[in-house]
């Protein structure tokens, strides 16, 4: 048996079970040399991997036509030469043929001027992977052999993983990577799921299939636990159940403190599926859609109709106002289906509302469907990463231009739909008493916004102890932003995950935020502890005074 313990926790709760290990794999072309005789082997080994690189990607197809293009790629018949002939002549082996001819096709396809074609590099890159893994014998999905309940352990996970994984087998998640704020910890919370990230020392202590117990609300992790440990631990699984029944009581119950002031408890959530588990906890109100992962986990952008569809039974299904956040994409969240050119701080590059005002027929596209979808329901539109009223100018008139189309198309929409930003920068807070007055509201993205304030990457394992939202700095800054808000006579929410912090709730209903919005599982926590309060009390303590 062996303990770890860790600083802080990315999602609370308790979980008992067997290690499932997300093994990266390695496809750095091999290097080994191959004989006369050998050479018809390794053309052989080519030859098997196209053919089922080709029958994957034709069940691929299945799901999307995006995957006809690569398949055309992956038997093209120069590739085939190119890499039998470097076979043939003795330059290299069948994973450095692969390896190198893809290369070649890439920089050709990134050098041509049609821009369809230029994109096929990317496709190619893609082939590139998979002929490599198919020679090697590595499966593809790293989750593929998931068959069992099981606590998914990794070096760090990317969210395209979290789309790929059995999310019903997932008991909990642990990673070597990742700050309290990284989108496993974000997932884990929407999910109801244990998780503890930046785990120091946590690959070298575990194997597959290994029994663990991941404490998440007690920052610690048991590898091989004996018999005394389990029986200990099956009692606080016990205790844990009991106590979230109890909080599930207070589903459709007002957060209204002791002496009447009322406040909105709201779910982030990332998908309809969530909404759904979500409806379950109860909630005044979705404050986040992170509309990205509707980008994330598809195989090219989604289109003006996709995007309606989805946004329609978003607030069909929650029944209650959605706030959708416009595509925040760059920093770590990637596509696979576009490639963004490689950044030297991607936190401080292109990104979320940059794209946005770039690539406009893009952006169109959302903002179309979420008006139309705003006829079924109360959708409000939130501009995420502002740093400037010009930006928000420049994104409302794209806005005014999709109306001026629906009206003309005779399209309906709400023609007051409330439009609001994410407060998530330095530039936005200072900026806040002017940028008030032009939104419906502000909502605070605490997890940005303590990277940015205190100038602490908030995936960074090495600085995790700075990365601190309790900062005097952070908290003056949601202050401004409350009195801000409040003197243009709008509400101020906040969507980051100090929302959901028990510690900070106090501090929060003090300094006068409206809305608290958060993973689905945290709400009705939070909500026991406002229930607890006497506002005014709060409000006039010292403490809030001096921030
Ligand atoms: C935030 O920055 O606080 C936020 C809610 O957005 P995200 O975590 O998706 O960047
Ligand atoms: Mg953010």
């Amino acid at each position: 048996m062996k303990k770890i313990l860790v600083d802080k926790c990315a999602s609370m709760g308790i979980a008992m079970g067997k290690v499932f290990l997300v093994n990266r794999p390695d496809i750095t072309p091999a290097e080994y040399s191959v004989t006369e005789e050998e050479k018809g082997t390794e053309i052989q080994k080519f030859q098997h991997a196209v053919d089922t690189v080709t029958a994957n990607l034709e069940e691929a197809a299945k799901e999307s036509e995006i995957f006809a293009a690569h398949i055309e790629l992956v038997k093209d018949f120069a590739l085939k030469d190119s890499v039998e002939t470097m076979i043939r002549s003795g330059v290299g082996n069948v994973e450095q043929a692969i390896a190198e001819s893809c290369n070649r096709f890439v920089s050709m396809f990134e050098a041509m001027e049609d821009e369809y074609m230029r994109e096929r590099a990317v496709d190619m890159k893609d082939i590139k992977e998979r002929l490599l893994m198919s020679v090697k014998g590595i499966n593809p999905n790293p989750f593929a052999a998931m068959e069992e309940p099981c606590i998914i352990v990794a070096t760090d996970l990317a969210p395209s993983d979290t789309v790929r994984m059995k999310k019903e087998l997932v008991l909990g998640f642990i990673t070597q990577f990742g700050g309290v704020t990284s989108h496993v910890a974000i997932i884990a919370k929407n999910l109801g799921l244990p998780a503890l990230v930046g785990v120091t020392g946590l690959m070298q202590n575990v194997a597959d299939r290994d029994e663990i117990i991941l404490d998440a609300t007690g920052k610690t992790i048991i590898f091989k636990p004996d018999e005394e440990t389990k029986n200990f631990y099956k009692e606080a699984v016990q205790r844990t159940n009991e106590e979230n029944a109890l909080y599930a009581k207070l589903k459709g119950v007002p957060a209204v403190t002791r002496d009447g002031k009322t406040v909105e408890i709201c779910a982030n959530v990332g998908n309809v599926e969530d909404i759904k588990t979500a409806k379950e906890f109860g909630f005044d109100g979705i404050g986040l859609f992170r509309s990205e992962f509707l980008y994330m986990e598809n195989t090219h952008f989604p289109t003006e109709e996709e995007q309606f569809a989805v946004y329609k039974e978003a607030v069909l299904t929650a029944e209650k106002y959605v706030i959708v956040r416009t595509l925040d994409i760059g920093g770590d969240k990637g596509l696979p289906y576009f490639e963004f050119e490689k950044e030297e701080n991607p936190f401080l590059g292109w990104r979320a509302i940059r794209i946005c005002l770039e690539m406009t027929d893009m952006f169109k596209a959302q903002l179309r469907a979420l008006l139309r979808a705003s006829a079924f329901g109360d959708i409000r539109i939130m501009y995420p990463m502002i740093i400037s009223e010009d930006e928000l100018d420049k994104a409302d008139s794209i806005l005014e231009e999709c109306k001026k189309e629906l009206d003309i198309e005779g399209k309906a929409y709400n023609k007051n739909i409330q439009i609001g930003i994410m407060i998530e920068t330095p530039a936005a807070v200072i900026c806040a008493p002017e940028l008030a007055k032009k939104v419906d509201f502000f909502s605070i993205g605490t997890n940005d916004l303590t990277q940015y304030i205190t100038a602490v990457d908030r995936g960074n394992k090495k600085i995790s102890y700075l990365y601190d939202s309790f900062n005097p700095a952070v908290l003056r800054a949601i202050k401004m932003v409350i009195n801000a808000g409040h003197a243009a006579g709008i509400p101020v929410g906040m969507c980051g995950e100090f929302a959901s912090d028990e510690k900070a709730a106090k501090l929060l209903l003090g300094m006068g935020l409206d809305e608290f919005s958060m993973s689905a599982s945290c709400m009705n926590r939070v909500k026991a502890l406002i229930r607890e309060m006497n506002y005014k009390e709060i409000s006039e303590s010292t403490e809030v005074k001096r921030i």
